[in-house]
């Protein structure tokens, strides 16, 4: 396959053409930002860590029947992936409470939940991605019916299953961004799973693996995004 011309930059990835209409080339840099892209910065090794671990994980939800955009890892930081149009919804899956769930319920981090937390927000980054609702969605015709109900489907079977997958490897995950694309009518999985958008947390000690360290300064940010890629995969 080819790589054509660049087709989109965004605050962490490249998107490129490629002689195949139906695919893309993503390419992941080492950019880091925060709070809506006014905090600004480099984690050297992100790029290579989150391509590695996103699709890592993409051929696990794929075995367990979640579709994924993955289609072939070029090289440490280049993928090919399915060309999706983008659906503007954020979804947020949530095990304990952290970060904005938080601040907005008043909840000290790391309190148990007592069930999981499925949340939207509107991707808009003018608007900073307002949180909203399936009827917003609904009004706004982001999605229809079928689609928010396999999104929602698609989203708790991927907490489920990474749930699972990261104890093994003493990682606890406390929350997660997806997005998702239509691809030839249907909704897929899109975008990354990786330490830049979930939290990770050490089962034993609590210890933020995720990109928490870069947002609240906690020192060690490169460490960390090495840690899990050397759990996961041994590297
Ligand atoms: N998240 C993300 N992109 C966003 C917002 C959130 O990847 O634009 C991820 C974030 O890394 C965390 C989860 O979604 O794992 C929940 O984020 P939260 O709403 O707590 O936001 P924050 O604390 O970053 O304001």
């Amino acid at each position: 396959m080819k790589k054509l011309e660049q087709i989109y930059e965004g605050k962490a990835k490249k998107v490129f053409a490629t002689d195949n209409p139906d695919y893309v080339i993503v390419s992941y840099k080492d950019d880091a930002t925060a709070f809506n892209g006014q905090k600004r910065g480099t984690i050297v090794g992100k790029g290579v860590v989150n391509n590695k671990v996103s699709n890592h994980f993409f051929k696990l939800l794929e075995s367990k029947g979640i579709p994924p955009h993955y289609v072939k890892q070029l090289s440490d930081r280049e993928t090919v992936v399915k060309k999706v149009s983008i659906v503007p919804v954020e979804v947020i899956v949530r095990n304990k409470a952290a970060g904005s769930f938080s601040k907005r319920m008043g909840v000290p981090e790391g309190s148990m939940l007592l069930c999981p937390v499925l949340e939207f927000s509107y991707k808009n980054d003018e608007l900073c991605d307002p949180f909203f609702n399936s009827y917003y969605i609904r009004a706004l015709g982001l999605a229809t019916d079928e689609e928010i109900e396999k999104i929602e489907e698609y989203s708790f079977r991927v907490n489920d299953i990474l749930s699972e997958y990261l104890k093994g490897f003493g990682v606890e995950l406390i929350d997660f961004k997806l997005e998702f694309g239509r691809f030839h009518g249907d909704i897929i999985l899109a975008d990354e799973i990786s330490p830049d958008t979930g939290r990770f947390w050490d089962i034993e000690t609590g210890k933020k693996l995720d990109k928490d360290r870069f947002r609240r300064d906690l020192g060690n940010v490169e460490e960390a995004y090495r840690e899990i890629i050397r759990r996961l995969m041994g590297e």
